[in-house]
């Protein structure tokens, strides 16, 4: 071999050996969908930087499918028609008017054959009276007579609120509180901080609905002088479906650009954490050093400038 055919041969191995390694990188990561379109948040405000946190932990592709508005003409929705199937894990920002049945059956499907699904902050509002899709959430922001309610005690002991009984849902005025992880062993958990302070949110408070098969992972205290309850709130869940896992975080208000709640590293770790875990059942990610302590938020400054 001469020196000049002896170097394009090792320049065509290096060509390869780069575009196998890139396309074998880019088929180990996972696909996820998100999806919005409605929301009575700020839904654009919220995706991009989401995709972006998502994205930065080089575990998923992440396309988004948007639907129609809510003052589209209803030929509009025709064309929407997201192909969960070819993806992992589908991320719901959406909380609007009911997809068209077609959709809602096909998520049903998708989540039953063993797809994830994971709900964000008000994509639980969403759907009212879609049994299924209840199913998948298990509490949802519903009135107090819709279904029962979950919480959890001052001994650690989950307890059941029946539907008419207790508070709907609802929030006091947004403010830091403090996240109390109640399985550390679950690998959406492992070895986060047991009680963290997630930045200036929403605290959710009496969700309801079936809540079947529900586990809770992490909850945060529902202050009287906030607004709240008094008890512990469930703050992360995880429903099984089908042969598919359903991961919620109720966390996560975005009204303007540069909220502090998606900005907070345990909230984006949350979600990427219960994504991955939801596509696989595993986690490979490891927590952040900057990842909030008991008594200090942490917030992202890499995702203000979408
Ligand atoms: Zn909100």
């Amino acid at each position: 071999m001469s020196t000049i055919r002896r170097t394009a041969f090792w320049g065509l191995t290096v060509l390869i050996c780069a575009s196998a390694s890139s396309s074998a990188a880019a088929a180990d990561k996972l696909r996820l969908l998100i999806i919005d379109g409605q929301n009575n948040h700020n839904w654009k405000e919220m995706t991009p930087p989401m995709k972006k946190s998502l994205e930065a932990t080089a575990r998923f592709t992440v396309d988004v499918a948007t639907t129609p508005d809510n003052k589209a003409p209803k030929d509009a929705w025709d064309s929407f028609r997201p192909e969960f199937s070819k993806y992992d894990v589908v991320l719901s920002n959406y909380n609007g008017q009911p997809w068209p049945e077609r959709v809602q059956k096909a998520l049903e499907e998708y989540v039953d054959n063993g797809g994830g699904l994971v709900i964000v902050h008000a994509a639980n509002n969403s759907f009212q009276g879609w049994t299924e899709y209840d199913k998948m959430i298990g509490l949802g922001w519903r009135g107090n007579n819709y279904g029962d309610r979950v919480t959890i005690d001052d001994k650690g002991e989950t307890v059941r609120t029946p539907k008419g009984e207790g508070p709907g849902a609802g929030h006091g005025p947004q403010h830091a509180f403090t996240v109390v992880v109640r399985d550390s062993e679950h690998p959406v958990t492992k070895g986060m901080p047991h009680e963290w302070l997630h930045a200036k949110d929403e605290l959710y408070h009496g969700q309801r609905g079936p809540a079947q098969h529900m586990h809770i992972l992490a909850t945060a205290f529902s202050a009287k002088d906030q607004g709240g309850t008094g008890t512990n709130e469930p703050m992360i869940w995880v429903i099984p479906y089908g042969k598919g896992r359903v991961f919620t975080t109720v966390m996560g208000h975005v009204s303007g650009k540069g909220d502090p709640a998606i900005r907070c590293v345990g909230f984006q770790t949350v979600v990427s954490r219960g994504a991955e875990w939801a596509a696989t059942g595993k986690v490979t990610q490891p927590i952040p050093s900057d990842f909030p302590t008991a008594g200090k938020v942490s917030l992202s400054t890499s995702d203000t400038d979408h």
